[in-house]
């Protein structure tokens, strides 16, 4: 039989759809392996058993071995279990004290729990039947401990040795950072060891920064917004050490799920439609209209905002120049929940404009519906690692109004009055002007030129987005550090 030689890559997350979610994360992990397997790869997934997976998926897991993890002082059962879930071969950390839990985050001793799971990945490597990755490809904080305990403790056995390491940032928010205190007691390293492997930041303790700095690879979930952590206005304070790793740093545009989102087939909209037809799309159109209560006029442009209520996603933009944009006479519907500032601005402005409707709730049927039915749809981010909303919009025919930010600007095209290209529309500073400035472009273009407007729709529903593409650059990536 000839020799399998495609690169193993074993992903590791804190969660993972069908079996937690609780963010993108949880969606990135889940797709991922299935394509980097269609794209000649040879990827596993590992997570914590956490107690929020459906018990249709416990109840069928396998156990495979268990261990015992030496962390510090303590000596921690460690099960592995398994499941064979889409094409994917998957594995679970199991320790009930650390992970039967309600949830996944946000408990005292995380920085314990997160610890134990990133040193068993590696403890269980050597118990996988003869499976041994050529690549682990860690993500966000929760793993982050994984490749300083790589370098620490692994080092003798070459097969430890030889494997390369991919960290990749999913939000940079969150770093782990903790007081140094924990180091002996709780991660079981020296100080010496600690500083060594970068745990150390600013006094405190930062798991994320000790990741940047022992892996081979770093990525995050856009290629602009690789470039933008270098910068001290997108880097939380870490943009130092983003600058002093470029050169092993890059961004690779997340994919999205085209099956679930697909107005071909999607049965959460009432008519289906493709680029081709769009019959289906003035149905969709006219539906939201009546459902938000705003007059059933197919010459109006809607325009939908669905997103969290924060700063981050531009709030303070859209709050600044709400009135300005409604004076346009577009039909604008806002579907999210978040701070109760902007919560209660965008209320007390719906109650006195008649084409402001606002939602607060979340409503992912609601969301589709509003995809389905929209013309265009408004994301002014402060900062966007990737964003999922305007990939949404461009396969369902509702053209993005972005920010030029993150994986805004490396997904949306903005429309070139001189050439017709484009598949939206772009500002580039964070200012609420360029936002009112562009919105007003936008619907003018609608009002006085609807066959420019359907040439943009057409180019922006021909648009790939699917795993597949995203799943190819992985790849390249890994062969390029396994030297293939
Ligand atoms: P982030 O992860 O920063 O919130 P993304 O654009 O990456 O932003 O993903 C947000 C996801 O959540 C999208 O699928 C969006 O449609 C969905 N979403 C956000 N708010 C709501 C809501 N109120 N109701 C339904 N879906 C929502």
């Amino acid at each position: 039989m000839a020799k399998d030689t495609r690169p193993k890559i074993l992903f590791c997350a804190f969660e993972a759809t069908p079996f937690a979610k609780t963010g993108g994360l949880g969606d990135v992990a889940g797709a991922l392996p299935k394509a980097l397997n269609a794209a000649g790869g040879d990827a596993r997934l590992i997570m914590p058993k956490l107690g929020m997976i459906p018990k249709k998926y416990q109840e069928k897991m396998r156990h495979v071995t268990d261990l015992t993890v030496n962390l510090g002082w303590r000596q921690l059962y460690c099960g592995v279990e398994t499941l064979r879930v889409g094409g994917v071969t998957c594995y679970f950390i199991d320790n009930e004290y650390y992970f039967r839990r309600e949830g996944a985050y946000g408990y005292g001793d995380d920085a314990e729990r997160v610890a134990f799971f990133s040193l068993a990945v590696l403890s269980a490597l050597p118990h996988l039947k003869g499976w041994f990755p050529d690549i682990l490809h860690l993500n966000d904080w929760h793993t982050a401990m994984t490749p300083v305990y790589l370098k620490t403790f692994f080092q003798w056995d070459e097969r430890y040795r030889r494997m390369k390491t991919v960290f990749s940032i999913h939000n940079l928010r969150f770093q782990g950072q903790f007081d140094p205190y924990i180091t002996g007691d709780v991660l079981g390293l020296s100080q010496q060891e600690a500083e060594y492997h970068g745990l150390y930041r600013n006094g405190g303790l930062n798991m994320m920064q000790g990741a940047v700095v022992c892996s081979d690879r770093i990525s995050t979930v856009s290629p602009t917004y690789a470039g933008e952590i270098c910068s001290s206005a997108y880097g939380e304070g870490m943009d130092d050490l983003f600058r002093s790793r470029r050169g092993v740093l890059s961004g690779i545009l997340n994919g999205i799920d085209t099956e679930l989102y697909d107005p071909e087939t999607d049965k959460l909209i009432p008519a289906r439609y493709s680029a081709k037809d769009r019959k289906g799309k003035a149905l969709c159109k006219a539906a939201l209209q009546k459902e938000a209560g705003l007059p059933a006029d197919p010459d109006a442009p809607v325009a939908v905002l669905i997103s969290r209520l924060t700063d981050q996603k531009g709030m303070d933009l859209v709050l600044r120049v709400l009135d300005e944009m409604l004076d346009t006479g577009v039909q604008l519907i806002i579907l999210g929940t978040g701070e109760q500032r902007y919560e209660q601005a965008l209320t007390a402005t719906a109650a006195r404009r008649e084409n402001l409707k606002v939602f607060l709730r979340f409503d992912e049927a609601l969301s589709h519906r509003m995809f389905a039915g929209a013309d265009l749809v408004l994301i002014p981010s402060l900062f966007e690692p990737c964003g999922l909303t305007q990939m949404y919009g461009l396969r369902y025919g509702a053209l993005p109004l972005v920010r030029e930010t993150g994986g805004l600007k490396d997904s949306v095209l903005p429309y070139n009055q001189y050439t017709g290209e484009g598949t939206g529309f772009s500002f580039a500073n964070y200012n609420a002007h360029e936002l009112l400035f562009t919105l007003q472009h936008a619907v003018a273009l609608y009002r006085e030129n609807r066959p420019q407007w359907d040439a943009l729709v057409d180019h922006a529903m021909a648009q790939d987005f699917s795993w597949s593409r995203s799943a190819e650059k992985y790849m390249a990536l890994y062969k390029e550090l396994l030297g293939r």
